[in-house]
């Protein structure tokens, strides 16, 4: 990936990233204590300045950074819609959504294609819910046999539009998920899955916590390493209208 930050003479300093061009937006702050840096939407990078500081530090700043910052605007400027035409990943593999809205029923899956029926305004809430319901029945499966293996029991799996966290569990012994785990790879959601079910026993993460989501999920670390990398990836899928 091609990181540059471009200054020249009367020009705003701005970056070229993978030859795309990238608004640097310098803030100076009285308040600030130390530089900072944002992505903001939908493409541009804002590095706040304390006043103490010069221009120079800040551009400084913003070289090293850019290996943050290529990976974090990367992730945020394409945002796709959920709509007929687009792809978007079920279970890791590119989809297309395709309406047909004389159809019977609601969604369906064929591979690579995802048929939506009703009318076009619906499209991406009825392919938000149907991807709710699905990964809700497959949660119950893969929690059920990750809880028979500790012996612990799962309460209630509800799935929501959460954005900061991929799960979370109650000390009830209720799982809460983000409908987004389904556009992941299965061994991925698989181990969201069983690092939850192993909350039932440790509510930590204490190295015994993690030998038990080793001993039930075999793809631990490749799992953990695909979110670190990919994660924040899903959440630029759009389901608003
Ligand atoms: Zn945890």
């Amino acid at each position: 990936v091609s990181f540059k930050l471009i200054t020249n003479g009367e020009d705003a300093p701005y970056l070229r990233i993978e030859g795309a061009q990238v608004p640097l937006l310098i803030k100076r702050s009285t308040r600030a204590r130390r530089l900072r840096l944002k992505i903001r939407y939908p493409c541009a990078v804002e590095v706040t300045l304390p006043n103490a500081l010069s221009l120079k530090k800040a551009l400084t700043f913003v070289m090293e950074q850019g290996p943050w910052i290529t990976q974090n605007i990367q992730k945020l400027a394409p945002v796709i819609k959920v709509a007929p035409g687009n792809l978007i990943p079920v279970l890791g593999e590119p989809h297309e959504i395709i309406h047909q809205p004389k159809a019977r029923g609601t969604v369906w899956r064929e591979e690579g294609q995802i048929f939506v029926t009703g009318e076009r305004p619906h499209v991406s809430r009825r392919v938000k819910d149907w991807s709710h319901q699905q990964l809700k029945i497959l949660l119950r499966q893969m929690c059920d046999q990750f809880a028979e293996q500790l012996d612990v029991s799962v309460g209630r799996i509800t799935v929501r539009d959460q954005k900061s966290r991929w799960g979370s569990c109650s000390s009830k012994g209720n799982l809460n998920f983000s409908w987004r785990l389904y556009l992941m790879p299965e061994y991925v959601i698989s181990y969201v899955a069983a690092h939850e079910v192993s909350h039932l026993r440790y509510m930590d993460h204490s190295p015994q916590f993690w030998a038990t989501v080793a001993e039930i999920c075999p793809q631990m670390e490749t799992a953990k390493a695909w979110l670190k990398k990919n994660g924040s990836s899903v959440h630029m899928y759009d389901t608003t209208n």
